[in-house]
């Protein structure tokens, strides 16, 4: 497959923009390098290149398109707020149709703020616990991103009664001693967390269902002992569906698993492609911030009307009938074949799924937390990444991460992606 003019533009790229890239896993990092291929254009459950290359994407962008590219009834939306002035600065209706609409889909949303990204929605929970409960300190588990923000930069100390150290360089040893990260679906040591810190912890975060160390489901129970735990000790707990709100069904994670957090953040999918971000909860919580509380939080692209009226097209199309069935059955039927494709040719390979998400993680038979995810093969799937790559299926670079099907794939697209499985496992992954 030719991707000379993706090098051209990558070499240019490199000149002006750091790294080449604007967002570091587009750098191919975690597949051992390469050129990262420059699209041009996408539409349903297809991307072009700059070369004219067509591939089948199951990248959706890191996850917001779910209703694949360049949906007709987000288009128009966004053609249409873009015609009626893009921002304003003012309040608009377009806001509390769209708060209502996620209220209505998540109920734990008694009130709920825009933002402008993931990032921002998580870094602004943590603000509020904190001018909540008084207390300083936050529990998360290894693994799960949380965007960039300094206090979930933070990487995990000796066990689950020492803090965190800094995860990135520029995120302070103070802000690391707020912090505390122990592994997922291991409640002993949440428990142990909570006994050393509990009395300063004003918050337990976690992703319901991860997505980020592939897609990983919480042993039955996990989630209400998180709840259990951290309530007991006074914190409140914050789940981050960046990833997982809208994503198997028309609501949250915590719909589907009959959890309810104190705190949501969300991301992704709410926006229908453009930046969005969103936080909310509890109404005697989410009344800590500013104009009613002492919690500050602001922006001056908050709820602008094009990310909203982008994300109420977006859900709209989600509501459609049998729309998560079908993402589910098609799941199933990408899942079986890429299981066949492994026993016959015997690559180690194992899918986990939720719904249209899901991961092939070489060389483990289960995944339950992030030592698991990490212990896979980072060659073989390297190897896998960049084969697919060149027959026109078009993954997300990283081991860690999932598939993520639309609403626009359908057999035809699973079953030519099953068939490039086979070729590529027929040829063999390098190790
Ligand atoms: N939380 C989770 C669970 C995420 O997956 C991500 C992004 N991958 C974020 C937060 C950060 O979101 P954003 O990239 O929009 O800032």
């Amino acid at each position: 497959m030719n991707r000379q003019t993706s090098e051209t533009y990558y070499s240019e790229a490199k000149e002006v923009i750091l790294g080449g890239v604007n967002s570091p896993s587009r750098a191919y990092k975690g597949v051992g390098g390469g050129t990262p291929v420059f699209m041009e254009t996408g539409s349903g459950a297809y991307l072009k290149d700059v070369d004219g290359n067509t591939y089948i994407d199951y990248l959706a962008a890191y996850g917001p398109i779910i209703t694949g590219h360049a949906h007709p009834h987000i288009t128009e939306a966004i053609q249409q707020a873009a015609a009626d002035a893009v921002l304003l600065g003012t309040p608009t209706k377009y806001e509390n149709t769209f708060a209502a609409m996620l209220q209505e889909a998540i109920p734990s949303l008694e009130r709920v703020r825009f933002v402008n990204s993931g990032t921002e929605a998580v870094m602004t929970t943590i603000r509020v616990a904190r001018a909540y409960t008084g207390r300083n300190k936050i529990i998360k588990f290894a693994g799960c991103y949380h965007g960039h923000s300094d206090l979930v930069l933070v990487a995990a100390g000796s066990g689950p009664s020492t803090t965190g150290n800094p995860d990135s360089a520029g995120v302070t040893k103070n802000i690391a001693s707020e912090v505390i990260t122990v592994p997922f679906n291991d409640t002993h040591a949440l428990k142990e967390a909570l006994d050393h810190f509990g009395e300063e912890t004003a918050a337990v975060m976690v992703e319901p269902i991860v997505g980020n160390f592939g897609m990983v489901e919480p042993e039955p129970g996990f989630l209400e002992e998180v709840n259990d735990l951290a309530h007991a000790a006074g914190s409140l707990v914050i789940y981050d569906e960046v990833i997982t709100a809208f994503r198997f069904m028309y609501g949250g994670a915590q719909n589907m698993l009959g959890v309810t957090p104190d705190l949501t953040a969300m991301g992704k999918i709410i926006g229908g492609g453009l930046p969005i971000g969103a936080y909310g909860g509890r109404r005697d919580i989410m009344e800590e911030v500013s104009p009613m509380g002492p919690a500050y939080q602001a922006g001056t692209m908050a709820g602008n009307p094009a990310s909203i009226r982008s994300g109420i097209a977006c859900l709209e199309v989600l509501q459609g009938n049998g729309i998560y069935e079908k993402m589910d059955l098609l799941g199933q039927r990408l899942q079986e074949g890429i299981e066949q494709a492994a026993a016959d040719y015997q690559i180690p390979a194992h899918v986990q799924r939720v719904c249209g998400a899901l991961t092939v993680y070489f060389g483990v038979d289960s995944v339950k937390n992030f030592a698991d995810a990490e212990s896979s093969d980072t060659a073989m799937f390297a190897s896998f990444f960049h084969q697919m790559l060149d027959k026109g299926v078009h993954l997300a670079p990283s081991k860690f991460e999932a598939w993520f099907l639309t609403t626009e794939h359908t057999e035809k697209e699973i079953d030519q992606t099953i068939e490039a499985v086979r070729e590529v496992f027929e040829n063999g992954l390098s190790t």
